[in-house]
């Protein structure tokens, strides 16, 4: 193929026992999917479900990479989250058969201009200027499924420069992870190379340039980025 332009690098993810890379298409995220952290937004978990969006695939920071602190906000935040691979895709995909669609899992960060996010939420605007911003979506390496299984219990852990600033469990989310992804697919058509940000517990806050994020999701894997 020959384009007027360079095409655009294929994204990818470093996977853990193989050479081969995991390209990424599409990152869908998930908003209050924990209900503690739902309750420190100012949201009653009870009535308010949780609900999607999305960054672009180029948002991708690999583990190891430097975070760069982004243009126009003072309030940055961190939001550690499980991370969903999908192998297979599909749309109405039944949440009984969700699991054999997943390729594999790993730790990520849902980087947040909070200020930005905080005044699109007051004008009925689009997060994405919070939330889609450039290199917002750090991610670690990937472990396949048919190496760990598909994870439902776990610790999910972030320190900022060796302080733990979040601290939950998988078995926390308000939609596991079959039910979100019967629940995406009824939305959109999932593909492989999707990843699923499955929601952040509690403790969000902001960083500051020079800080060290260190995330981990308890059978699954670890990131650290430096803020810079
Ligand atoms: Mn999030």
């Amino acid at each position: 193929m020959e384009y007027v332009i360079p095409a655009p690098a294929v994204v990818s993810l470093a996977v853990e026992g193989s050479s081969a890379r995991f390209p990424v298409r599409r990152i869908y995220c998930v908003g209050r999917n924990y209900a503690e952290h739902a309750r420190e937004m100012g949201h009653d978990p009870d009535k308010e479900p949780p609900f999607f969006f999305m960054k672009p695939a180029d948002a991708i920071v690999t583990d190891g990479a430097d975070f760069p602190y982004p243009p126009m906000s003072k309030d940055v935040h961190h939001e550690m989250e499980m991370v969903v691979a999908l192998g297979k895709g599909g749309a109405n995909i039944p949440a009984a058969k969700a699991l054999d669609y997943i390729y594999g899992y790993g730790a990520g960060l849902d980087m947040t201009r909070r200020d930005l996010q905080t005044a699109a939420k007051k004008m009925g605007r689009p997060w994405d200027t919070g939330k889609g911003f450039d290199c917002s979506a750090p991610c670690s390496s990937l472990v396949p499924a048919t190496k760990i299984g598909h994870p439902a219990t776990g610790a999910i852990v972030l320190e900022v420069n060796g302080e733990v600033r979040q601290k939950g469990d998988l078995s926390q989310l308000i939609w596991n992870v079959p039910d979100m992804i019967a629940y995406l697919s009824t939305l959109f058509t999932l593909a492989p190379g999707d990843l699923i940000y499955t929601g952040t517990p509690a403790g969000v806050a902001a960083v500051k340039k020079g800080d060290v994020m260190k995330g981990s999701v308890e059978g699954i894997g670890s990131l650290t980025v430096k803020v810079v």
